[in-house]
């Protein structure tokens, strides 16, 4: 029982706006019990005396529209919108009092009794709009299929709408606009701002600059629609847009298969390899790994670059996480030149052998069975035994800027062992080498042993000149 009710009951019919439609009548009644609209019918045609008889018949129409239909019975069910605007009927009036409501610019939404809109979605996005504008929150007295009253959230406002069902069972109209605000102030925060509404008014920005930042959304919410809303709500807004934009993550990995046969198709010569777990029991495939390579890429790699594979993997910070694999080579300009790519689910041998299985089918498919590469990563776990399973007689370097964080690690550091360290690592010839190790070895005797330990090459005079390249960092990779 809210402010309707008691208006209504107190018959102060100046308080309950009336507004004068096309027809003559109407509005606001009592709607509020669920057998009062006969009543209030009945008493606003005894209140409005100076109403003429054909408004009295418009007031009968509108009020008890839904009652009307309720003990009609079936015969409704073979009526259609159309059926209804034939111009005979007592209810075309209930249409054409009213007007269907046009979508206006946000800032000048204006409502009134009897606009039309088309359903319950669109009345409330219309209404959740115009609160924002207007800057008030809502407190719901009714909400059901077919009517919906809700009043000013602040207490003591007399602001109301009342809308309900017409009889083509579809479309809202307002039957009535009580009250105004008076002493409500502007709602800086307004509950009724949601994560779905801030998406569609924010999507045109989002869509034209992806990596607006946050805090410019923010600023233009602000500006325009002067609400103050979370930062962190935004992040939100930002990926719920994404999606609407992109589609979601998940509908990318389902169009994978159709997207390594696209590649195949238009780039002859290219490998393309999206590999799924194989549990029996799962009705729908799940993405396992992948393995991509360009008839370009591979091809300029075998025709162009020096012998030597940098690897690297990098940890993706999607939705669904995993690992981007990446090989490159360097060619005759010293530039990196991307070989091959893939994506694995973790960082492991198991991973990193189903990549350098794939890069040999990919080499040995161009007609190339050459496994002496020289291979280039940091230490990372499972290359080493991946690349000499795939590669048996391949070379192995490991960057030594990794190397010298590991000694850092173990506790070898200061300016003094990284300059030794360094000259050991770029010298070209073993005289330099051993000079800088004999140092090394007097800094710390442990620091020469773990060095030792180290299985690849990581100093310049340990390099083959055959392979034509003297990188000893994967920065290049990187
Ligand atoms: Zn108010």
């Amino acid at each position: 029982m809210g402010k309707f009710v008691s208006k209504a009951s107190m018959g102060n019919k100046r308080a309950a706006r009336t507004c004068k439609g096309k027809g003559g009548a109407v509005i606001f009644e009592g709607e509020d019990d669920e057998d009062s609209e006969d009543s209030d019918f009945e008493e606003s045609e005894s209140d409005d005396g100076d109403v003429d008889s054909d408004d009295e018949s418009d007031i009968g129409d509108f009020i008890v529209e839904e009652e009307e239909l309720a003990s009609m019975g079936d015969d409704i069910h073979d009526m259609s919108f159309e059926d209804c605007l034939d111009g005979s009927s007592k209810r075309d009036k209930n249409y054409k009092n009213g007007k269907v409501y046009v979508e206006q610019p946000y800032g000048s939404i204006k409502l009134e009794p009897w606009l039309i809109f088309t359903d319950r979605e669109a009345f409330l996005d219309v209404l959740r709009d115009y609160c924002i504008q207007e800057g008030f929150g809502l407190s719901v007295e009714k909400a059901d299929s077919r009517r919906y009253t809700v009043v000013c959230a602040v207490e003591g406002c007399d602001w109301g709408i009342h809308a309900s069902k017409m009889v083509d069972k579809f479309s809202r109209a307002i039957k009535s606009l009580t009250g105004e605000h008076r002493q409500c102030g502007r709602l800086e925060v307004n509950p009724i701002v949601t994560t779905k509404w801030l998406v569609g008014k924010l999507l045109p920005e989002i869509e034209a600059n992806l990596d607006i930042p946050v805090l410019t959304l923010k600023k233009m919410t602000q500006q325009k629609y002067r609400i103050q809303v979370k930062t962190r709500l935004f992040y939100k807004v930002k990926a719920l847009a994404k999606e609407v934009i992109n589609g979601s993550f998940s509908e990318s990995y389902a169009l994978l298969p159709r997207y390594a046969e696209m590649i195949k198709d238009t780039n002859p010569g290219s490998y393309a390899l999206i590999t799924w777990h194989s549990d029996p029991g799962d009705v729908q495939p799940k993405f396992k790994a992948c393995f991509f390579s360009f008839g370009a890429q591979v091809r300029g790699f075998l025709k162009g670059c020096r012998p030597m594979i940098g690897i690297d993997g990098a940890h993706l910070s999607g939705f669904f996480k995993g690992i981007l694999l990446s090989a490159l080579g360097i060619d005759g300009n010293n530039e990196i030149f991307l070989l091959a790519y893939g994506v694995v689910d973790t960082e492991s041998q198991e991973s990193w052998n189903y990549f350098m299985r794939n890069l040999r089918a990919l080499f040995e498919r161009e007609g190339c069975s050459r496994d002496d590469w020289t291979f280039i990563s940091d230490r990372m776990r499972g290359v080493d035994l991946a690349v000499h399973e795939n590669f048996p007689r391949a070379t192995r370097r490991c960057c030594a800027q990794h190397l010298y964080m590991n000694c850092k690690n173990g506790g070898w550091s200061g300016e003094l062992f990284h300059k030794l360290f360094g000259i050991a690592a770029n010298a070209y010839n073993p005289f330099v080498y051993n000079k800088a190790m004999e140092k090394i070895t007097e800094f710390d005797p442990n620091a020469t042993k773990y060095l030792d330990t180290c299985t690849e090459q990581w100093s310049r005079h340990q390099f083959d000149p055959a392979v034509c390249c003297d990188h000893n960092t994967t920065n290049y990779v990187e």
